[in-house]
């Protein structure tokens, strides 16, 4: 028999290893979109390789408080619900609310952080509330639930990939208003001169963070409550909410 060529055996043996899933047996894998501080971001000496941020500590926890490694795959916020579904990550933390329709595809953990959506302004903006924004250019970043609320109020917006991309829109003029969610625009306004965050609490509702897992995983679902849960009661998780947001707006 004709032997294999070094760079057959080589296409084999990546055809075999891309069959199994990604994460051993010791590594959990989450999946994330680091464009969303004081959550997750990109740093040069993270808390998970170059991520970090509060959802990359909490991941990291968890995967210890299991006797594993946190591993972190970087994808578009729109892709990490079909990476999870493919089982190309084991989880998905991404400062993500907990809506109806994203729990049709996924099952989402115990709640870890309460935000709700804003408006960031320029400082001399005369948008006092939701229903301002009817006649004025607004941001919204792609697939986020602010998007879904802009939306739903029936408002004409654009959509950037990226949080920072649609407040140097605001920033330079070319928009009157970004609608993202509250610690986010936090940091955005700490970061930018001129620019001041406006709330209306009866336009927008409160939303929930959660870890998402593949439907039906209750095996690895658990092991997060429990981790989660621990980390709400001891205190961990609202003081690494008030440690990063500080540490962001430095
Ligand atoms: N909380 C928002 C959402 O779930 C934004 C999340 C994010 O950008 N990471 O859509």
């Amino acid at each position: 028999m004709k032997r294999m060529t070094k760079a057959a055996a080589l296409v084999m043996a990546a055809a075999m290893m891309a069959a199994v899933p990604v994460s051993a047996e010791d590594t959990l894998t989450f999946g994330t979109n680091p464009e969303f501080p004081p959550f997750e971001y990109v740093t040069s000496n993270g808390v998970i390789d170059t991520y970090d941020g509060i959802d990359m500590a909490i991941a990291k926890a968890i995967a210890e408080d299991n006797g594993m490694t946190a591993a972190v795959e970087n994808m578009e916020f729109d892709s990490l619900l079909v990476a999870l579904q493919n089982g190309q990550v084991d989880a998905v933390i991404a400062g993500m609310t907990v809506t109806d329709e994203r729990k049709e595809a996924v099952d989402f953990s115990t709640p870890y952080y309460t935000a709700t959506q804003v408006m960031i302004v320029k400082e001399d903006s005369d948008i006092e509330k939701a229903e301002d924004m009817a006649d004025k250019k607004i941001c919204v970043i792609q697939g986020y639930t602010g998007q879904v609320c802009v939306d739903e109020m029936g408002y004409e917006y654009e959509s950037f990939k990226k949080g920072t991309e649609a407040v140097m829109e605001l920033v330079n003029d070319k928009c009157d208003v970004v609608v993202i969610d509250s610690a986010t625009a936090q940091q955005y306004v700490s970061d930018n001169e001129g620019l001041k965050i406006v709330e209306d609490a009866d336009a927008f509702g409160a939303e929930e963070y959660a870890i998402a897992v593949q439907k039906g995983n209750t095996e690895l679902l658990d092991k997060i409550n429990a981790s989660v849960e621990k980390m709400l009661e001891d205190g961990t998780i609202s003081e690494l909410a008030a440690q990063y947001a500080e540490v962001e707006a430095e």
